[in-house]
């Protein structure tokens, strides 16, 4: 069969300049890949995340050698798992993810089904997605709370010497669900002092208070505060499941850190067998990624699919969402996700 595949760089823009604990961007350099075989197009996108060492040039140079890879039936997404963790051993999920979602929804459209319909998963059990408050100034986070007034439920990326300031505040002028995230921003005793105020607040949940590796820390805090406690940057891969059991209530996966959306199911069973909830979240992505992502929606707890919301040109369009925050999963074949701009043409739309 014969394979024809295209990527181009894509710069996203940011509505406004996204922090969090340890970094600030104004912009997310993702990669979109095209597949086409049998007149059938498939599409793919790879947000290269700093934090785990990986850039946008060398995902271009993975993914642009990437037809090697590709199983001669592309159905058969067993042979391309084994290649690509053959080629690039246990790094590069972004560019895996890339390659994996162009080839599910190529496998959508020539069978002329949904992904969640091929999944057998029900489109009306969707959680309400939250929306991201990036740290900032008090002042224009305040701001931004006002922009996201439809949201039901928001996530506040906490990191700073003001963070129970900012809770306090935005708690003053919202009761909205509240959820926070630390980016690993914070020393043990700082997460316990901060975890205890933030529970007064109401927050629901706290992500990743301490850094990736220190679990040791996760034991003793957790035996010290009861808001519910959900891993994102201490969790990769379903091996690194088993041993937050006890130490988190939940995890946050995202296709980006696990390589695809069929790792991204065995994590959610991973978890599920060792007690712990799961939230689906994301990088800043395009309504690309985010729509591949949202067909997972029904097996999971929490939402926190707002990469796209955050941008300016999203050369996709794809999932909606309902008053109430929820997903409305495309009824189109495959990812559902149409393009809105020659994106794999010879010239690259400048504003859309
Ligand atoms: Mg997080």
């Amino acid at each position: 069969m014969r394979v024809d595949i295209r990527v181009v760089p894509y710069t996203l823009h940011l509505r406004y300049t996204f922090r969090v604990s340890r970094a600030a961007s104004d912009t997310a350099d993702n990669v979109f890949l095209r597949l086409q075989s049998e007149g059938i197009e498939g599409y793919g996108e790879a947000a290269p995340i700093r934090r785990y060492a990986e850039s946008p040039e060398e995902t271009m140079a993975l993914l642009g050698r990437a037809a090697e890879l590709v199983p001669e039936d592309l159905f058969d997404l067993q042979s391309l798992r084994s290649r690509l963790e053959q080629a690039w051993g246990a790094r590069h999920a972004p560019a895996k993810a890339a390659l994996e979602m162009a080839i599910w929804d190529w496998i959508g459209k020539r069978l002329a089904v949904p992904l969640y319909r091929l999944w057998g998963l029900n489109p009306q059990q969707v959680p309400r997605t939250s929306f991201t408050l990036g740290l900032d100034s008090l002042d224009r986070m305040l701001a931004k709370l006002e922009e996201a007034a439809t949201f039901p439920v928001l996530k506040i990326k906490l990191g700073s010497q003001h963070d129970l300031r900012i809770i306090e505040a935005i708690r003053k002028r919202t009761d909205r669900a509240l959820r926070v995230d630390a980016n690993e921003g914070w020393t043990r005793e700082e997460a316990l002092a901060k975890i205890r105020a933030l529970k007064d607040f109401g927050v629901e949940l706290v992500e990743q208070p301490l850094p990736a590796g220190d679990l040791e820390g996760m034991r003793w805090l957790r035996d010290r505060v009861d808001l519910p406690l959900f891993a994102d940057e201490s969790v990769h891969s379903p091996a690194d499941i088993p041993k937050l059991a006890g130490l988190f209530d939940g995890i946050n996966i995202k296709l980006m850190k696990c390589g695809g959306l069929w790792p991204a199911r065995e994590m959610i069973a991973v978890a599920r067998a060792h007690g712990l909830q799961v939230m689906l979240g994301c990088m800043v992505e395009s309504s690309l990624g985010i729509t591949a992502a949202a067909h997972l929606a029904p097996l999971v707890d929490y939402l926190d699919l707002d990469g796209h919301l955050l941008t300016t040109d999203d050369p996709f369009t794809g999932v909606q969402l309902s008053p109430e925050a929820r997903p409305i999963l495309p009824e189109g074949p495959g990812i559902g996700a149409e393009l809105r701009a020659d994106l794999f043409g010879s010239a690259r739309v400048a504003a859309l």
